[in-house]
């Protein structure tokens, strides 16, 4: 008998992923290099663009009538200052698509450009790019959403040994969840290897939770978090992680709690879609719960940020209700 995840759509976005973040790899192994600079973010560039070339590419090939909402657009490329970058986009996605010309990968990137219908593809092509240009984790993360609600969400983090483990270095896993089917892990790199189920801890006191959190102050309150730990009572050691390899790691109770607090710097920021869809549903679907800090379910109904909600609070699920009570609290 076939399950869910052998349906088209959630193998279409398996091997999407896989490519995508093999792809990405390739970009990280040849260009960071100990001689580049730290302010020269050329290789999350390219990898950045070439992955969305090559998704938007496949999807439009499998499915025509598909609309993707990614996070880049080609204009910078298609400007005389951006040639030099789009001709090293256009020989990465050339190794995987031989036709691909600069016209087109601007093409197929600028796919991914528009505001979102009722039913879309979502992607990130680098999420955690900071991670990426350190050699920490980063993750390609990849969506199905209809009605504002997520049904499909892959993830491939190529520094991740397995989503229990957050060290990096390691072979790399591709995580994959469908809507009322669960979430599963495999290596990155055999698609032939068996599939692992992946389930979050059971872990209830508030005391005991190991909160994963940003590596990156900015993208963050951390003064808030020290607030609500002190609150709750806190003392486990937390789990510092990029990207939403985060949200493979507490789906395989590799960490109990996750939170997007808003900045101070950025009161206003809010989510955007590609950064939360496939995560949430890897969380859901290993048994965990996702709200925002309100407690409201994430609502992918508006546009290409999550405009109806504020924040985000991901958790094993015994834990979700004193985190919420804690954020009331400290009034975050
Ligand atoms: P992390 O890996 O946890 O540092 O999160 C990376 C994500 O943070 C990126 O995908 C960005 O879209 C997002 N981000 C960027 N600026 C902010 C901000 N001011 N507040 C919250 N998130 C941000
Ligand atoms: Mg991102």
């Amino acid at each position: 008998m076939s399950t869910p995840f052998e349906s088209p759509a959630a193998q279409f976005a398996v091997s999407a992923v896989r490519e995508a973040s093999q792809l990405v790899r390739r970009v990280q192994a040849e260009m960071v290099t100990e001689a580049i600079s730290k302010e020269d973010k050329s290789p999350v560039t390219v990898a950045d663009f070439a992955a969305q070339a090559v998704v938007a590419h496949r999807l439009q090939q499998w499915d025509p009538a598909a609309v993707l909402v990614g996070e880049e657009s080609a204009s910078a490329l298609r400007e005389e200052s951006g040639r030099a970058t789009l001709a090293q986009i256009t020989q990465f996605v050339a190794s995987v698509v031989p036709e691909a010309t600069s016209d087109a990968v601007c093409d197929w990137i600028d796919r991914g450009d528009v505001e979102p219908p009722a039913e879309f593809w979502t992607l990130d092509p680098v999420d955690g790019t900071k991670g990426f240009l350190r050699g920490d984790q980063y993750a390609v993360a990849f969506a199905l959403v209809k009605n504002g609600r997520v049904e499909i969400g892959a993830l491939g983090c190529p520094e991740l040994e397995d989503a229990a483990n957050p060290a990096k270095g390691g072979r790399g896993s591709l995580v994959i969840a469908v809507r009322g089917a669960g979430v599963r892990t495999q290596p990155l790199d055999d698609p032939d290897a068996p599939w692992t189920e992946l389930k979050v801890a059971d872990v209830a006191a508030a005391a005991d939770a190991r909160m994963l959190r940003s590596v990156e102050k900015a993208h963050t309150d951390t003064g808030g978090i020290g607030a609500l730990v002190s609150k709750l009572g806190v003392t486990a050691d937390p789990v510092p992680l990029d990207s939403q390899a985060k949200y493979a790691v507490l789906a395989a109770g590799g960490g109990d709690v996750l939170l997007r607090l808003l900045s101070p710097s950025r009161p206003d920021y809010r989510e955007k879609i590609w950064d939360q869809a496939a995560g949430s549903i890897v969380v859901e679907e290993a048994g965990g719960r996702v709200s925002d800090l309100d407690g409201k379910p994430l609502d992918f109904s508006h546009g290409r940020t999550l405009a109806a909600n504020r924040g985000v609070l991901a958790t094993n699920g015994p834990l979700h209700d004193a985190f919420l009570a804690g954020l009331k609290a400290i009034d975050a």
